[in-house]
């Protein structure tokens, strides 16, 4: 049976006009404090406080010190309503926590017997016997709550301490993001009156996070609406943060705005009705609705577009060659001015026509570049891309500059002959 993290009697369960609580999150690990992994769970966990309605206070984090975790474990006690503290729960010797809770709170480390025959049941499913040290996972202090873990072998647990709420969950980001979900966040709104925020995410590719803040100069913002960009490899994101205070009809209205000064590369919003997905997931329900097949010809990106479609249903043929003489050969085509590095545009478009008549499918795409080993690999230089999409009807084209490192200028040209293929499939070329 999952038990309650925070137990009906709690002091906080009629707080409705009470103060927000202070939240601490705590992330243990020699391997946080040195380097070697990024804090990602605090950094998460924060965002779905921020999104709940919280204020979070700290983040802290200390290393396997069985001295040094009782000491912040104590002083958090004394000063936060809320602490959910991720790692050290495993069976190795460097995983401490339960050890440093009981340690800090007195609170000598009892065996649940529900916890054991969970772990035991893991084993057997996984088909693995189970290795003794593992027994140590069932160790709780005396009086925790457990938090049942469908996920990985250690059960979380749950405790009050001084004045505060604490929640101990494994440091593997799957299994506590998936624990927190279930267990944790549900019991925050129980005892505490916050009202959630709504996170609405436009999704884009093919613009800078500079460009979208300037498409967004003519958008008047609201104070109750709080903007931010977050830019990722393959795509960048644009956030609005809305108060609970706006209605549903305002909200869909101002996200629509903000989505027409963006403009043609946003490819998706979530947090509305429904979540689009990545771009390949976009791209993967388009093709499907028209029944539409993809053939491809690769450069730069060397099969990087025919491996983020990979296993769809759709995609039926990528090629990969050096550069436009051997594609030209490759297609069996000729004339000297497809040969012109000055009309490499035209080139591509000529490639796409000759690919979508050769294979079995209604679109093509080929790209070319500049064919410049030395713009590729200066990490200061940018090289041009010319992609071209060749539907039944006519033939789209693409020029663009990408910057940085090879494999940055590589991972970019994949995804701009993706994204002139969902630009098509949305109807907005
Ligand atoms: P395990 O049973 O795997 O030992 P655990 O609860 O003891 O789980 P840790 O040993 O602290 O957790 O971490 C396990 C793995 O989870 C780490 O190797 C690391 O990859 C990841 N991890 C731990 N803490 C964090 C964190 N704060 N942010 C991101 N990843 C983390
Ligand atoms: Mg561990």
């Amino acid at each position: 049976m999952q038990t309650e993290i925070i137990p009906a009697e709690s002091s906080f369960h009629n707080a409705m006009t009470e103060p927000m609580p202070v939240v601490e999150i705590f992330s243990q690990g020699d391997e946080i404090v040195t380097g070697q992994t990024v804090d990602t769970n605090a950094a998460w966990l924060s965002e779905q406080f921020v999104l709940a309605g919280f204020h979070v206070s700290r983040h802290t984090t200390v290393g396997d010190r069985l001295d040094e975790l009782a000491g912040l474990l104590r002083e958090v006690a004394a000063r936060a309503d809320f602490c959910v503290c991720t790692g050290g729960l495993g069976p190795t010797a460097d995983d401490l926590t339960a050890e440093a809770v009981g340690l800090a709170f007195d609170r000598p480390l009892e065996c649940d017997p529900e916890a054991e025959r969970q772990i035991e049941a893991y084993f057997t499913r996984a088909g693995r016997d189970m290795p003794r040290a593992n027994l140590k996972q069932a160790m709780l202090p005396g009086g925790a709550r457990r938090i049942d873990n469908s996920w990985g072998t250690a059960p979380g647990f749950a405790l009050q301490a001084d004045r505060c709420h604490f929640a101990f969950l494994p440091g593997v980001p799957f299994e506590m993001k998936n624990m927190f979900l279930e267990s944790v966040r549900a019991q925050l709104g129980l005892y505490w009156n916050a009202r959630p925020l709504r996170l609405v995410t436009l999704r884009t590719v093919g613009i800078g996070e500079s460009s979208i803040q300037e498409r967004l100069e003519s958008v008047d913002f609201p104070d109750n609406v709080r903007l931010s960009f977050r830019t990722g490899p393959l795509e960048n994101q644009t956030k609005l943060l809305f108060q609970p205070d706006v209605p549903i009809e305002r909200l869909r209205a101002f996200t629509k705005q903000v989505a027409q000064a963006i403009g043609s590369p946003v490819f998706g919003i979530d947090g509305l009705d429904e979540d689009p997905g990545d771009l390949l997931d976009v791209i993967g329900r388009g093709m499907t609705r028209e029944s539409h097949r993809l053939s491809v010809l690769e450069t730069l990106s060397c099969g990087q577009v025919a491996s983020r479609c990979a296993g769809a249903h759709w995609f039926i043929e990528c090629t990969v060659v050096r550069d436009h003489v051997q594609a030209l050969a490759k297609l069996g085509l000729a004339g000297p001015s497809l040969l012109e590095k000055s009309a490499l545009l035209e080139g591509a478009a000529s490639l796409a026509q000759a690919l979508r008549r050769q294979a079995a499918s209604d679109l093509a795409i080929a790209q070319l570049w500049d064919f410049d080993q030395d713009l590729l690999a200066e990490r200061s230089s940018v090289v041009n891309v010319y992609t071209a999409l060749a539907a039944t009807s006519a033939v789209y084209t693409d020029h663009c500059t990408v910057g940085g490192t090879r494999p940055r200028k590589q991972a970019v040209a994949a995804t701009r002959a993706l994204d002139l293929l969902r630009r098509y499939l949305q109807g907005i070329l």
